[in-house]
């Protein structure tokens, strides 16, 4: 996920929440059953298996290099992008909605959009009655604005007639909505509905894992280094694990010439070298 400072504006402030307020509305995480707590039928627990060198230094380096929390995700992500004094079901589709805006999206651009919509009133009802051109001038430039536009009113539509204007609360129904992959649907599950489902992993996820060796072998997909973290990154770390390294991604380990110099990691990290030099 990504940026920017868009949602830092006038719009945005008259949404603030007090203090107190942002603290009664954060959102507990729980987990959903796994097969041994489901009782019988359950497979035993497997014997660990691979697990990456140094990743316990590595995710400790990484967390004391995040704990300015100073990242543009920190600021914009899609956990801060909506009205947490509005109605649950409606906090929970505009998390939908900044999560499918931010797709190929500076969180920068996504905080702006998602501030221009609230300021007209963010709901189910009132997407489907702005028309297309309206909505594509309120999201632009959002990358790929003009799907988008196709894809909010088509889920939108959907979320009205068979879900009472609220969003599903799985990955498997979330993932059959135009316009939602597996991303964001692991971040709603999250941030909207309170649910651990998986490690969500976008682009810095995915190129930050392969560039420490947290997949066994290179992955050539976010969805392939999903399943490569889950096999052996502990389930009470994979709700961290998205905004952890996508800061990083934003502020040290760039796409393209990444601070090794900088990092705390670099004499651990396999990709320094070939990345920064000796
Ligand atoms: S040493 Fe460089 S490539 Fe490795 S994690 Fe740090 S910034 Fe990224």
């Amino acid at each position: 996920m990504a940026g920017g400072n868009g949602g830092k504006g006038k719009g945005k402030k008259s949404h603030s929440p007090t203090k107190r307020q942002r603290k009664t509305q954060k959102l507990s995480v729980t987990y959903e059953a796994s097969d041994h707590e489901k009782g019988e039928g359950a497979k035993p627990p497997e014997a660990p298996g691979w697990e990456p060198r140094d990743w316990q230094q590595q995710l400790v380096n990484i967390r004391t290099m995040r704990s300015g929390k100073d990242a543009p995700v920190d600021q914009l992500g899609a956990e801060h992008c909506y009205d947490p004094s509005a109605p649950p079901k409606v906090r929970r589709y505009q998390v939908l909605l900044s999560l499918m805006l931010s797709s190929q999206t500076k969180d920068q651009v996504t905080a702006g959009a998602m501030q221009r919509l609230r300021a007209r009133g963010l709901t189910v009802d009132s997407i489907l009655q702005t028309d297309d051109s309206t909505l594509g001038t309120l999201i632009y430039p959002v990358g790929f604005w003009r799907s988008k536009v196709k894809y909010i009113k088509q889920t939108s539509a959907i979320l009205q007639q068979r879900y009472g204007g609220d969003i599903p609360a799985s990955v498997a129904e979330l993932v059959a909505l135009p316009g939602v992959g597996p991303k964001m649907a692991h971040l709603a599950m999250a941030v909207a509905w309170g649910t651990v489902s998986g490690i969500a992993v976008d682009t810095h996820v995915h190129r930050i894992a392969n560039r420490l060796g947290w997949t066994k072998t290179a992955t050539k997909s976010p969805e392939k280094t999903r399943a490569a973290l889950e096999a052996w990154l502990p389930r009470e770390l994979w709700s961290e694990i998205n905004g952890l390294l996508v800061g990083f991604g934003q502020q040290t380990c760039l796409p393209v010439h990444p601070q090794c110099q900088a990092c705390l990691n670099r004499s651990l990290c396999p990709a320094a070298r070939s990345l920064c030099g000796p």
